[in-house]
């Protein structure tokens, strides 16, 4: 994951490893790599810069710590500007005080909605949860299928009504249900697209007129890079999401999705999708991540 990044940040330190003190002059030198390689892994340009920027004022002026060399120093304030970049604190879900909570999951076809709608439901599950799936794509009978296929495979129960045509209707239906028979959170897999339209989005507020999610979710695909950004700025205008659950970040070589999309849409990442396994659902750590990249 994002090795190629790392690679290069780590390049970009050993330029200044060689002297004894943090400089205007060597931390331009090596903020200048920095940039390259946060660039070359397809961080949004605005975001790069403001990042860069914020490094450098912090780095100048900085007393070296006897005990760090200013290489250790400048990775020191790089990790901090990149935990912040990416959320600071890792975000859980917000629940219902009166249940269930309901999880509005978004995003265009093919990001890993419903897979992350299975994952998410064995997690919770796991927290002595009770989940209700609902099968909310109308346009797609193989969306259907999908989901009922994944609640078989997790012995997690499914609402799915293959006749009705309106998802608000499922919607309301799978809530009575999730009442009458004590489903305390009801994840809602609404209908992807390929590209984004005013259908789609009317249908998607409609849906969270409805249901007043305590959660709406959009589910980006990583390996899109900067156009899972730029979709998930667009949704989160129209539907005012409250988190991103990144998903298939096992096959992101670059982390361009992963260091933007919080900066561009101030939504956090929520949840990160490793692997096609139903287990290989992880909460996001900014921090952990930000280690994990500087290597
Ligand atoms: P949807 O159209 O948004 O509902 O997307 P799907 O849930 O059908 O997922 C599309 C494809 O992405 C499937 O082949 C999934 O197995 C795969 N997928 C989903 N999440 C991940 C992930 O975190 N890692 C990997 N490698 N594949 C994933």
């Amino acid at each position: 994951m994002f090795d190629s990044l790392s690679e290069k940040l780590q390049s970009a330190f050993k330029t200044i490893r060689g002297h004894g003190k943090l400089s205007e002059q060597n931390i331009k030198e090596a903020l200048k790599e920095v940039r390259m390689a946060l660039l070359e892994a397809d961080v949004n340009f605005r975001v790069v810069k403001d990042f860069t920027e914020r490094v450098r004022k912090r780095a100048i002026g900085r007393e070296v710590m006897k005990s760090l060399t200013p290489g250790q120093q400048l990775i020191k304030v790089v990790n901090e500007e990149l935990t912040e970049l990416m959320g600071k604190e890792s975000s859980g879900l917000s629940f219902a005080t009166t249940p269930p909570t309901t999880l509005l999951l978004v995003g265009l076809q093919g990001s890993g909605k419903t897979t992350t709608a299975g994952k998410l439901a064995s997690m919770l599950r796991k927290e002595n949860h009770k989940p209700l799936m609902v099968a909310a794509d109308v346009y797609r009978p193989a969306a259907i299928t999908q989901l009922q296929v994944l609640g078989q495979q997790l012995q997690i129960d499914v609402y799915a009504d293959g006749a009705e045509k309106d998802p608000r209707k499922i919607c309301q239906k799978a809530l009575q249900q999730a009442n009458h028979e004590g489903f305390d959170v009801v994840l809602i897999d609404t209908a992807g697209r390929l590209h984004i339209d005013q259908e789609l989005m009317q249908e998607l507020r409609d849906l969270k007129a409805l249901t007043s999610p305590q959660e709406v979710l959009f589910v980006a695909d990583a390996m899109t890079g900067q156009d899972a950004v730029t979709v998930a700025d667009q949704f989160n205008k129209a539907l005012d999401v409250s988190g991103v659950v990144l998903t298939k970040l096992d096959g992101d070589a670059r982390g361009g999705a992963a260091l933007s999309i919080k900066a561009v849409t101030n939504r956090p990442i929520k949840f990160v999708g490793v692997g096609e396994k139903l287990d290989q659902l992880e909460r996001f750590h900014p921090e952990r991540m930000a280690s994990r990249i500087l290597g």
